[in-house]
Parts: C-alpha cells; structure tokens; sequence
C-alpha cells in the first residue's frame, strides 16, 4: 500500500532531513518511532498526523514503529480505550507488528531508575502538599523556592519512597522530585514531581502499585528502553525536552533518544482535546465516540472517511515547526478527491416528490442502462428500473420558475438523467395547498437521454422508480460548531458554539434498489447530491440509513465567498 507520503517532488520536511542526515553521518544505523497515546480517549485527526508521521518515516526506511500506550494514570485510563486505539491505527493502514509495548510493562524499571537518581542525591521526598509545591515553585519572572524536605539524606529518602511504594502514606502526602535547579528559568526544572501516591487499580497492573510515575519521568525512560532514535511530539513539550535529556544524562543511559518537537494540527470549526470530546460525548451533546459530527477517527470511519483521504490529508498539511489553523475544507476536499474517483455512482432522492407519466402505460416498465462512473469505463454500468411513477428532489420543480431556473416548472421539459425527457403539466396540491404531485408526459423518443430531433433541454435531473426504489433514512451532516474557534473564546464555554443544525434526518428518503444490498465500507455518489455511506453502526436490511460523508462542492467556501 502506498502512503503517498512524502513523495519525492516534495522536498523533505525538517524532521526527515534529521533523520536522513543521522543516517548519513552514521549516528544511527536503523531510525525507530514510536506513537505513544494515552488511553484515556479515542483517537482524534490530530492524532492521526502523529500516526502518519511517525508509522510513515517507519516505512519509509524499512523500519519499524512502536505502539506504546502511556498508561500511568490509573484514574483516567481504561482498556476499552486501548483497544478502540489499536483498532483505529490499524485503520488508518498502519501495523507495529510484534512492537506493541506499555509504559506500566517498565514500572519495575522506572522504579529501580527513581532509586539510582535517589542515591545519587537527585532525588528526593517532599512533604509539600501539591498547593504548596505550586507556591514554592515561583513564576516565569521569579525563582522558586527550595522545599525545606530538599537536604533530606539519602537514607532518609530510600527509607521514605520504599514506604510510599509500600502502601504506608496517603495521596497527596508526598511526592518524588527531581532535584535540579529551583532557579532555573524554565519553570519545568524546578524540582519537578517524578512519583506520585494513587490509590487506584491500574487497568494492566491491578493494585501492584500505588505509587505511579509522571510523564516526563516515564516518557524519556521508555523511549530509551525501546532503542527509541527519534522521539517526535508537539511543540507544547519544548520546555519539557530538558527534562527529557536531564533524567536521560543524568542516569548515563546506554542511549539517548532525541525529541523532536513539531506543530499540532489544528482545524477549524471543531474542538480537538480529548479533554473536550469526552465531555461533549458525557454531556450527550453528541451520540458517542463516533458520532459523524466527531473528528474522532472511529467518528470520522463511520461518517464514511476512507483511510486514504485521511493519510493523504496529513501528508498534504505537511510537518513544521510553527502553529497554524487548517480549514475544515481542506479536511472535506481530501475525502471528496478520493470518493470522486472511487465512488460508483447511483441515484437517490433525499426529499421526493411524486411524478406521474401520464402518458407511460400504467403496468409497463424498462431497465435503463446508466454508468457507474462517468469517467471510469471500468466501473461498468447498471440496469435501473422506470415507470409511470417516479420520485424527484422536490427542490427540482418550481411553482413560479424564474427564467434560469432550468428544472422542472410547469410547461418546461428537462431530463431524466439516463431515461426520458419529461415535461410537466399539472401540479396537484393537497388542501393546505402544498405540492404532493405532479403530472408529466414523457417523449418515448428520447430514451437514453437525447432526442433524435437535436432539441435540447437545459437541465438534468435525478429520479427514482416509484415502484422499485427503496425508502431509506438518510443523515446530512453539517459543522459541530457554527464559529472558526469555538474553544478560544475566554468568556465563553466552547459548548455555546455547538451548532444546532448540525444534523439533519430526513426519514423518507428514495434510493435506486441496488443499494439495498450496500454493505458496511461500501461508499457512493449519489448523483448531485454528495457522497453517501450505510451507517455501520444502525443501518439495517429493510431500514436502510445512509450518511452524507460530505456535499459534491465546498458549499462553505462559497458561502464565505458571498459575505462581503
Ligand atoms: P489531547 O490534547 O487531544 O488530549 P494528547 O496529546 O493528550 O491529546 P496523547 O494520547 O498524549 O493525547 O497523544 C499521543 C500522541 O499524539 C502524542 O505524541 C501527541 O503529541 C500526538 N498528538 C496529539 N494531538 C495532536 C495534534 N493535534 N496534532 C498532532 N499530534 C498530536
Ligand atoms: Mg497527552
């Protein structure tokens, strides 16, 4: 399989022009990544450019990429969440193969690195509560504070955290801290916390412990344990690198990874923490984890995403060192490039309205043929079915048509995509005055689409076989969010931007009868009407429900386009 990634017309990104030239120099013989998610949520499309990053510099050069879940968080941590994370990296087209590891798999080890740094005199217990350590810990333009526990002796520490590892104190009543430099000007290396007491079971370890390491401890040892060359992360762990090399240098570790920071993808219209997923998810403000409307990778899967769009949308924002916003319409153009050269095509009426062909004999019916693709001979053609009754898009006829308007309006002939061309000649309104019905003639000579007389129509319209098409929910999606930034607003909470029309059920949908057999990963185009996918989640034979994945245009684009 081809990721596209990096291909080379493009010169290579900062971080590949690391690695190459730490190949050529001969810093490294081999070049190991890993991809290090803590299961405390799904995956989001920010992760997914991490993954692609990571899993694809692997392929590149024949390589490998670890798989290694920071789990040291008991209380946040769930093993429904590790395996929902295998299942989407897999999705997405990536494989660790044998090299799947945990960091609570080097809880014995970190703890033996915590006493080696204790005996050296770089660590030590503190009886500060977490309050305390906050005061002490000064700001950006004041040092800190050094805790009067920081002299304890050597003994005293082992004595203490060998307790604390044992169960005998209680949370909060004290920590392990590095001990560096409360001077220091980057606030992370004034003493920070190593250890802290959690009384919870650990979803891999049970209640083997109750003491659990912090990120900054536990990331740098694990990278080193695995033979880790290059450790890429976000640009918010810059500060967090020197203490990444400190623990590193200070241990004299056989190896030394090297973090590499990058800029995080940021996309419009749409929150990306899990922090806030999971809350939009708990407070019922979507439908799950997967929710169409999520950026979640199991959201975006359902919504009808191909992996492909995905891979080829990350390899295009490309990697770089400064923040910037992506346009949701970058997102929604990688999908629809894709689909628009392997969706096959079929017809569907989102909102019918009823045609009788007056003049079509009321038992008779036909096939018609129609291709699948337009542009793809390969993708062959099919047989649809017609008669006297069809359904259209009850926003292709007009009452009062204006001159342009090149649909169906009474007295005016259009097309039928792949059948006859129709003219309509009675509107039949029920007593509330609203359109049910309408009466058309059809000209039995323009089978196929064009007339033997030259005469041509200006517009083109789909249809379904009243008798033979299938009803069917479908679901329109729109943004979650209704403003570009929903979660920088400081006096506001992100969730007063949700978007209330965001989704849009329409029951009584009429699709084409092939797609009764649509299958879960099957997507189509349904002509003019975007790109379409049975939900994996409810669809079901005899109650069909199909997803919009995305419109055939960037309707926003032209949206903004119209704001002065
Ligand atoms: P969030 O901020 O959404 O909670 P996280 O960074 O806490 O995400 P982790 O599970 O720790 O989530 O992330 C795993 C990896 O994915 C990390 O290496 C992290 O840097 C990377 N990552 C997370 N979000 C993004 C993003 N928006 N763009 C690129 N990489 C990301
Ligand atoms: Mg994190």
């Amino acid at each position: 399989m081809s990721t596209q990634s990096q291909t080379s017309d493009r010169p290579l990104d900062f971080i590949r022009q690391i690695i190459k030239a730490d190949l050529e120099s001969g810093k490294h013989r081999q070049v190991i990544t890993r991809f290090p998610p803590e299961p405390n949520g799904y995956l989001h499309i920010g992760h997914a450019k991490s993954i692609c990053l990571n899993f694809g510099i692997a392929r590149e050069y024949n390589s490998v990429c670890h798989l290694r879940f920071d789990d040291t968080n008991p209380c946040k941590e769930e093993t429904k969440y590790v395996e929902a994370i295998k299942e989407d990296v897999h999705w997405l087209g990536f494989d660790w193969g044998e090299h799947l590891y945990y960091a609570s798999d080097y809880f014995d080890r970190l703890y033996e690195y915590a006493l080696q740094l204790i005996r050296m005199g770089k660590a030590y217990v503190c009886d500060l509560s977490s309050e305390e350590i906050r005061r002490y810990r000064g700001t950006l333009t004041e040092p800190g504070r050094e805790s009067p526990y920081r002299n304890r002796s050597v003994e005293e520490n082992l004595d203490l955290f060998t307790r604390m590892k044992n169960g005998e104190f209680d949370e909060g009543s004290r920590v392990l801290r590095a001990r560096i430099d409360m001077a220091s000007p980057n606030i992370l290396m004034r003493d920070p916390v190593l250890y802290r007491i959690m009384k919870a079971s650990h979803h891999r370890t049970g209640d083997k412990w109750c003491i659990y390491p912090m990120y900054d401890f536990t990331h740098c040892l694990s990278d080193m344990l695995e033979g880790i060359t290059h450790s890429l992360c976000t640009l918010e762990f810059e500060n967090n690198r020197a203490l990444y090399d400190w623990v590193l240098d200070t241990l004299q570790t056989p190896c030394h990874p090297q973090q590499i920071e990058f800029a995080r993808l940021n996309i419009n219209y749409t929150v990306m923490s899990k922090r806030k997923l999971l809350q939009l998810v708990e407070e019922g403000h979507v439908q799950g984890w997967d929710d169409p409307r999520m950026l979640t990778l199991s959201g975006l899967r359902r919504r009808g995403y191909t992996p492909a769009s995905i891979r080829n949308f990350c390899d295009s924002i490309g990697i770089g060192k400064r923040e910037s916003w992506i346009d949701m319409g970058v997102l929604e153009n990688a999908v629809r490039d894709d689909l628009n050269v392997h969706a096959p095509r079929r017809m569907g009426v989102l909102r019918p309205l009823k045609v009788v062909i007056t003049n079509y004999p009321e038992d008779a019916e036909e096939e018609l043929e129609a291709l699948n693709h337009p542009k793809d001979p390969s993708m062959g053609t099919r047989r649809i079915p017609f008669c006297r009754e069809i359904y259209i898009e009850a926003d292709d006829f007009m009452e009062d048509a204006p001159r342009k308007f090149f649909r169906l309006s009474v007295g005016r002939e259009v097309r039928l995509r792949y059948a006859y061309f129709i003219t309509c000649r009675e509107v039949i309104k029920n007593e509330e005055g609203e359109i049910i019905e309408l009466r058309c003639t059809y000209d039995p000579e323009t089978r196929g689409g064009s007339a033997p007389d030259g005469r041509k129509v200006k517009g083109t319209i789909h249809w379904v076989s009243a008798r033979h098409g299938i009803r069917a929910e479908v679901r329109l999606y729109d943004r979650l969010f209704t403003v570009e930034h929903p979660d920088m607003d400081k006096e506001k909470d992100f969730k007063e931007f949700i978007n209330p029309d965001s989704l849009e059920i329409l029951p009584d949908a009429i699709l084409e009868p092939g797609l009764a057999d649509a299958a879960k990963g099957d997507r189509f185009q349904f002509e003019r009407q975007g790109y379409f996918c049975p939900d994996s989640r409810e669809s079901r034979p005899g109650r069909p429900v199909f997803n919009r994945i995305v419109t055939l245009r960037d309707t926003w684009a032209k949206m903004r386009k119209k704001q002065p």
